[in-house]
């Protein structure tokens, strides 16, 4: 961000507001188990910044939540959210906890809790959490409805990502890997890299590195490996990924799978999809998975960012010395955020949208947010990332600037 604001020429005194998160709330709270025993969580809300709307952000359940982390990822979502033009601030919140480990009634219980404890942060005109990590659309059906409880009445505009019937938006559950696919393809268009019989790899098999592998299937790439926690499946004639997914959905584990070579080790398996010579890698699980250990290694000549920071900087430099394309995070993922300001639009107006609008606009958003940032990295002879974080910090200082300092 400081690069971008120098590149800008933007006056110190404006920028210096970027620089900290507004609000940062701790909470820490007992939850009953279901065993009888009593377990103390600690969980987070930072809301970054809230000059270009209210603020927006995932909630992350992983034993890694802390402090640090989610006021990086909240900084992140204030520049994701500004570069892609919805007129949002940006958020990050999440628990301490071991998801895996726990039942579906501790989960709601946890859920619940937290979201009383960061209450006063959160409303549709305040803060206005989504899934993230290890969440989904039933933690954020938890969520809204605590929230109504405590309002005294039904607030859907409180959370995206909900399910359908309670104010979700077609096709928010798939957003982010479609999104993801578009800015691919239109990274190829750019590059002038043929789009039929193009490979991919992709690191994570959730909710984004699922969907972006199945989008990659449908575009007519050939996916010849995905990794998760539970191993890896590797085939240089392209997975059946539509089978693949079948599969995980039943087992939750890609082991058994017989459409590929199967690595159980998901270290092995990772080390062998980053080495991978394909046109285009897609890690999509967590953040600092490519770092200066591995990035010489890297065998894809483009890297399209589906997680939230998975390459480290140290990396990303790496990466520019050998001239590979780095798609970043916050253009390349901002798909989630895209749609699920379409839901927000469609809570706070009672009035849906079909699936093919949603689709439509999507497409149309991310497209312009791409070429802006391309136009952006050629006009200043610079790599994508830097573009990116230039129109992001530009857009926030100038609102910033116009807003003025209150008192
Ligand atoms: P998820 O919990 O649905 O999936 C995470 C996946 O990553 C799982 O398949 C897990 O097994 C795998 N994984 C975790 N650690 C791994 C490792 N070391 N190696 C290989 N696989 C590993 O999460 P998600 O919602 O898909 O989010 C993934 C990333 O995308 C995160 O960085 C998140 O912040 C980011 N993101 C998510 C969305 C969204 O809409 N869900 C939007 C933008 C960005």
């Amino acid at each position: 961000m400081d690069e971008a604001a120098d590149r800008l020429k933007i006056d110190r005194n404006t920028y210096k507001t970027l620089r900290s998160p507004r609000t940062s709330l701790t909470v820490s709270f007992p939850i009953r188990m279901d065993d009888g025993s009593v377990e103390i969580f600690t969980g987070y809300r930072v809301l970054y910044n809230y000059a270009r709307g209210p603020s927006k952000g995932g909630v992350r359940y992983h034993p890694a939540v802390n402090l640090e982390e989610m006021t990086a990822l909240a900084a992140l979502m204030t520049l994701k959210c500004a570069v892609s033009g919805v007129p949002f601030g940006g958020a990050k919140g999440g628990v301490a906890c071991d998801p895996s480990r726990m039942s579906m009634n501790e989960l709601e219980r946890l859920t619940r809790r937290y979201t009383y404890m960061i209450l006063p942060l959160l409303g549709p005109d305040k803060d206005i959490p989504a899934p993230d990590v290890n969440t989904n659309q039933q933690t954020m059906a938890w969520m809204m409805d605590t929230y109504s409880m405590l309002a005294g009445y039904t607030v859907p505009g409180v959370v995206t990502g909900k399910p359908f019937q309670l104010g979700g938006s077609k096709g928010r559950s798939y957003a982010t890997g479609r999104g993801v696919v578009f800015v691919t393809t239109e990274t190829m268009k750019r590059l002038d890299m043929p789009l039929s019989g193009a490979t991919a790899g992709v690191q994570g098999f959730g909710n984004v590195g699922s969907n972006t592998a199945r989008f990659l299937h449908e575009e007519g790439f050939r996916v010849t490996g995905v990794t998760d926690l539970s191993g890896g499946i590797f085939n240089e004639s392209g997975l059946d990924v539509p089978a693949l997914l079948e599969h995980v959905k039943d087992r939750k584990k890609m082991g058994g799978f017989d459409g590929g070579e199967f690595v159980a080790d998901y270290q092995k398996a990772n080390e062998r999809l980053i080495r991978s010579k394909v046109d285009i890698l897609v890690p999509a699980a967590l953040e600092n998975q490519i770092t200066k250990n591995n990035a010489a290694e890297v065998g894809a000549d483009v890297i399209v960012e589906g997680a939230n920071g998975p390459i480290t900087s140290e990396a990303d430099k790496l990466l520019a010395q050998k001239g590979k394309i780095v798609v970043p995070d916050i253009v390349a993922n901002s798909g989630g955020v895209i749609v699920s300001y379409f839901e927000w639009v469609q809570d706070v107006q009672a009035y849906l949208w079909t699936e093919e609008q949603v689709n439509q606009r999507l497409k149309e958003v991310i497209t312009e947010s791409f070429s802006g940032v391309w136009n952006l990295a050629e006009e200043h002879k610079t790599d994508l990332r830097r573009a990116a974080y230039m129109e992001a910090v530009g857009k926030v200082v100038d609102v910033t600037r116009l807003r003025g300092i209150f008192p």
